[in-house]
């Protein structure tokens, strides 16, 4: 059993949690067809944290041995006042890495304040770069602004960029290559994620679109030679070099590759909710407990202490069944 005197998080199965994802709004300027229904309801405020109660809970799991925090949402750069929180976050002396996801659409006007603000790295999300096909997946957004992002971003001098990019069959499977060059002329990285069952979504079939990890590998290998590499950014890509380029291709395969064994994370949703596995509904409400004992910073990290022993050994994910997880991607924290 974990205590308060060893500042760790372990977990029933032995697994140290490091890695902390916030998301910090749910709300989104894109209704992606595998992340949103098309007429999403967002939380109220009242019901949300405040940024003063994520940065508490920031500070809290940095005290417990956590290094790495994922900003996201939603998207988690129309959140007002995000940048003093990220400033905030980055200030935590204990922390390595203070990184940030998202959909790019605002990185012209934000990337450099970003980097001001100590975000170390960025995933931008990028599935196709058809700007028709792109504005049927996010089915708000504008491609162009979110390549001029990406442009912004590394203008500002980020550590390292990825792209993630979910693949779905029929729709942007046959892309692959095309994304991969995009990424090794702009001398960036990128991940492709098999969409997960969360949430209800109506746009398609999810059995119908699952495109595995190891089908794109081979469309891959007609066109570049991948290296399998040992290097790891503490999240669950299995990363490839582009032999002769600066390039790293991920794969994320929650269904094919199974990456729970090695798990390091676990989730804050904006309602406050401790989520102990994407894939299961094991919850723990923080806000609860910051809101009925303010300022006691002793009880709050031993809920987080003990909240450990309820992380699941593993995900079961059905792609052919409803989905059992009914929150979506934007109110879980991608
Ligand atoms: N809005 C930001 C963005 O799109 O990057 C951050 C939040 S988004 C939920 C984080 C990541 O989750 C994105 O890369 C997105 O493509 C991915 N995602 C969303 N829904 C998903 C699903 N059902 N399965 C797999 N990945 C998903
Ligand atoms: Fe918004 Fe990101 Fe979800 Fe797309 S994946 S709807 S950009 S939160």
């Amino acid at each position: 059993m974990n205590d308060l005197s060893s500042p760790q998080l372990i977990d029933r199965f032995g697994r140290k949690v490091d890695y902390l994802r916030i998301s910090i709004t749910d709300r989104c300027d894109f209704r992606c067809v595998y992340c949103m229904a098309e007429d999403m309801t967002f939380l109220p405020r009242a019901q949300i944290l405040t940024l003063e109660e994520i940065y508490t809970l920031a500070e809290a799991f940095a005290q417990l041995g956590v290094k790495k925090i994922r900003i996201t949402g939603g998207e988690p750069l129309v959140r007002h006042g995000v940048l003093d929180l990220l400033r905030d976050i980055g200030a935590i002396s204990s922390l390595k890495e203070l990184v940030l996801t998202t959909n790019g659409s605002k990185l012209t006007e934000m990337a450099a304040a970003l980097k001001q603000a100590k975000v170390k790295r960025l995933n931008i999300s990028l599935d196709t770069l058809d700007a028709v096909k792109f504005r049927a997946i996010t089915r708000t957004g504008d491609l162009s602004q979110v390549l001029a992002g990406i442009d912004a971003a590394k203008e500002a001098g980020f550590e390292r960029l990825k792209i993630n990019a979910v693949i779905l069959k029929n729709r942007n499977h046959h892309e692959v290559c095309e994304l991969v060059q995009f990424a090794v002329d702009k001398e960036i990285d990128i991940s492709f994620i098999e969409e997960m069952p969360l949430g209800v979504v109506s746009a398609h079939n999810r059995a119908e679109a699952y495109y595995p990890s190891h089908l794109i590998k081979a469309d891959l290998a007609q066109r570049f030679a991948l290296l399998s590499s040992i290097s790891k950014t503490g999240g669950p890509s299995d990363y490839f070099n582009v032999i002769g380029t600066n390039t790293r291709v991920g794969f994320i395969s929650p269904h094919s590759s199974n990456f729970c064994s090695s798990c390091n994370r676990v989730r804050l949703t904006v309602e406050g909710r401790l989520l102990l596995c994407l894939g299961n509904e094991h919850s723990v409400d923080l806000k609860q407990v910051i809101r009925a004992n303010p300022g006691d910073m002793a009880y709050l990290k031993q809920v987080i202490v003990n909240a450990m022993q309820h992380k699941p050994e593993k995900h079961e994910f059905n792609l052919h069944e409803q989905p059992v997880i009914l929150r979506y991607m934007n109110a879980t924290g991608g």
